[in-house]
């Protein structure tokens, strides 16, 4: 399908994700030539276009007005405007609004154009330390324990580096279900309040990652987001649940975590909050 010249195009338009320098000059210049801006909560992206000096008018939208407003926004396009679309912080659609306006303009052969920049999924992933040829972005797990540990379970196989958002109130549960879940050895990296004053890179096995976490309120602060390693020995992973289980058929829970833990060199209690989830 080719384009419709006489339609206006939608710019999806990366913004900063803390430090307002990590604006590329284009996004201004697209910001301040559009007709409208759509931005996820105006009075927040009033600041960033002060600073920049953009006065262009701007609307909501967000997930509680999409169905409203990707109808205004899909005929306001074809009547030939052009519209920018930006998110609080970073680039928009990634945990962030936009999906449904961006794939109203494919079904009416609107032309849809990136202004790329800020990410968190991708500045995390770039000093994490961590494989970065495949990597798979599952963005904010649920908020209770049995859906967390649920996606945990679904993910604990996989082989490329895992990237989640988290809130800074729920890090400290997070990293024990990842604990109960990946093992205590795995490796991860914290990357909080990237590009802001307090920006804190911290890699470690998951263990005392999630130590490190709890004894120190500052880390459960701000903006984060947690990569985690693949499980690189998916072999010994699952021969180390399968015995666990079965010798926990024999004998109490905590005789059987305490075995298994001794033969592999792990603590009894990340082996025992293994087993506790297996049987789960
Ligand atoms: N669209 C944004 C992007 O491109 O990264 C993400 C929006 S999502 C609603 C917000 C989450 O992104 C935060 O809870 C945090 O997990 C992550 N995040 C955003 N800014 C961050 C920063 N400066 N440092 C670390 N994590 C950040």
């Amino acid at each position: 399908m080719t384009a419709n010249l006489s339609q206006g195009t939608l710019y999806v338009v990366a913004t900063p994700i803390g430090n307002l320098s990590d604006i590329t000059t284009r996004a201004i210049d697209t910001l301040k030539s559009v007709d409208i801006i759509a931005c996820e909560d105006t009075r927040t992206s009033a600041k960033l276009l002060q600073f920049f000096n953009i006065t262009t008018p701007t609307t909501a939208y967000h997930e509680h007005n999409a169905d409203t407003q990707t109808a205004k926004l899909v005929e306001t396009l074809k009547s030939g405007k052009n519209i920018a679309l930006i998110s609080d912080a970073g680039t928009p659609l990634i945990s962030d609004p936009g999906f449904r306006l961006v794939k109203a303009c494919h079904d009416n052969d609107i032309t849809t154009v990136p202004i790329v920049g800020a990410c968190a999924v991708i500045g995390a992933l770039s000093v994490a330390g961590l494989p970065s040829d495949k990597f798979s972005f599952v963005g904010f797990l649920p908020a209770k324990q049995h859906g967390r540990i649920e996606t945990l379970k679904s993910h604990q196989n996989s082989r490329e580096t895992l990237i989640f958002y988290e809130a800074p109130h729920r890090i400290g549960e997070c990293l024990s279900d990842m604990v109960a879940v990946f093992g205590a050895e795995r490796e991860a990296t914290l990357c909080r309040e990237l590009t802001k004053t307090f920006e804190t890179i911290k890699k470690l096995p998951l263990g005392e990652l999630s130590a490190f976490v709890k004894n120190d309120p500052n880390q459960q602060r701000g903006e984060m987001v947690l990569v985690v390693a693949g499980n690189t020995n998916k072999q010994v992973s699952t021969d180390y649940d399968t015995w666990l289980l079965a010798i926990a058929k024999e004998l109490p829970p905590k005789k059987a975590s305490a075995i298994v833990a001794d033969v592999l060199g792990l603590k009894k209690s990340v082996v025992y909050d293994r087993l506790l989830m297996l049987q789960k």
